[in-house]
């Protein structure tokens, strides 16, 4: 069938390789201009080539059926991006223009105000706010470069087996224009078909990625973007902290995603599928609010059994915000704490050395007791007394 295709093109004397036509219309960064002093300052480290997932971003065009592929490397993640270009709605412009002021600190080019923003100026927003991202969970688990190593080391505490928070390469985040784009590139190491982002461990190379298709109507914009950016790189810097060798509790994990989407955009709630994640446009606007309902009416949960809940889709409405407030309340009261909770998760050994979570909820028990000098129960007459007087800022 293949090769059918392949003579009637070349009959027609129009052989189009997909992207190589593409490809040849703008290559340079207009902003960075590939230049590498401008680019060191602005924190990039390349606008490829590099790899991406299981193939080198050279593939792209000629594997996935969209626009113009672009790529950015910062220190901890690569990008690749088939967004178009997009308007500025009036209503967005002075948080896109803050967000101006910052980049044209290290990148002097970038305009002061503009009415549309062109994939590479795009780009360089979501790398750059992606790597203040970075240092903000940094923060949360009390952090930074210097604590991982290069490869496991057996001397000293448990880091992982890599620099990136304990995996050996930069995290990758694949913006799709297009769902059949996303569908094609995710069939390739998955072998099945998803629907929503995608988030992938490549054991071999030891990284963490994540594949987004932005073809809803609300993920078209920024404003709603880059919060389900923050949520995936959420899930993939907490399973990569101490390296992913082990799922971390589902309560834990997905409140500290839902944590982070709200910092960036509190109105922003992204709901896991079991075909993967998609954007929740009936979410309450005020979580803090539906928090006090939910326990002036007795329907919160108990960490006891959310500590039990091994898949996303088993927590339902309630579980969800119970779990985003009990972790705002670690977050709020108690941060030093919830590094060393986080530390303790992800980083158990076996008598031999082997990281094991096999026993999860003994863990998070142990780990509550010994940190917190808290009982399960305890624990949650704590929150709830926090949780039932917080108003939303
Ligand atoms: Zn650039």
């Amino acid at each position: 069938m293949i090769a059918r295709l392949v003579m009637v093109v070349v009959a027609a004397g129009v052989l189009v390789v997909p992207g190589f036509a593409q490809k040849s219309k703008s290559d340079t960064c207009p902003w960075c201009k590939n230049d590498p002093e401008l680019m060191r300052a602005a924190g990039v480290v390349s606008h490829g080539p590099m790899p991406i997932g299981p193939w080198s971003s050279t593939d792209l065009p000629s594997k996935l059926p969209a626009g113009q592929w672009i790529t950015l490397e910062t220190t901890h993640i690569r990008f690749a991006s088939s967004l178009p270009q997009i308007d500025v709605d009036l209503a967005e412009q002075a948080r896109v223009r803050a967000e101006l002021d910052r980049l044209r600190l290290v990148l002097p080019s970038v305009p002061v105000k503009v009415r549309t923003l062109d994939p590479w100026l795009r780009l360089h927003l979501i790398a750059m706010k992606s790597e203040e991202f970075y240092t903000r969970f940094q923060s949360l688990l009390g952090v930074t470069d210097a604590d991982f190593p290069e490869v496991r080391k057996f001397e000293g505490p448990f880091m992982g087996d890599g620099k990136y928070l304990g995996e050996r390469e930069k995290f990758e985040v694949v913006l799709h224009a297009a769902r059949a784009s996303h569908n094609l590139f995710t069939k390739e190491f998955t072998g099945t078909q998803v629907t929503g982002a995608l988030r992938w461990h490549f054991q071999a190379t030891h990284k963490m990625l994540v594949s987004i298709p932005c073809d809803d109507s609300d993920l078209k914009k920024d404003r709603w973007l880059f919060p389900h950016i923050v949520h995936n790189l959420t899930h993939l810097f907490f399973c990569a902290y101490k390296h992913f060798s082990y799922d971390p509790p589902t309560w834990l994990d997905e409140g500290l995603a839902l944590a982070m989407e709200k910092e960036i955009e509190p109105r922003s709630a992204t709901n896991e599928g079991e075909e993967g994640t998609y954007r929740d446009r009936v979410a309450p606007p005020d979580w803090t609010a539906q928090v006090r309902k939910m326990i002036a009416g007795g329907d919160h949960k108990k960490i006891s059994e959310l500590m039990y809940i091994r898949e996303v889709g088993a927590l339902d409405a309630d579980a969800l915000y119970t779990c985003w407030s009990v972790a705002r309340y670690l977050i709020e009261e108690h941060p030093e704490k919830l590094a060393r909770l986080l530390g303790g998760i992800k980083g158990q050994l076996d008598d031999k050395g082997y990281p094991n979570g096999s026993d999860m909820p003994g863990i998070q028990r142990k780990l509550f007791k010994e940190i917190f000098d808290w009982t399960p129960q305890g624990f949650d007459e704590q929150w709830v007394e926090w949780a039932k007087v917080q108003t939303s800022k």
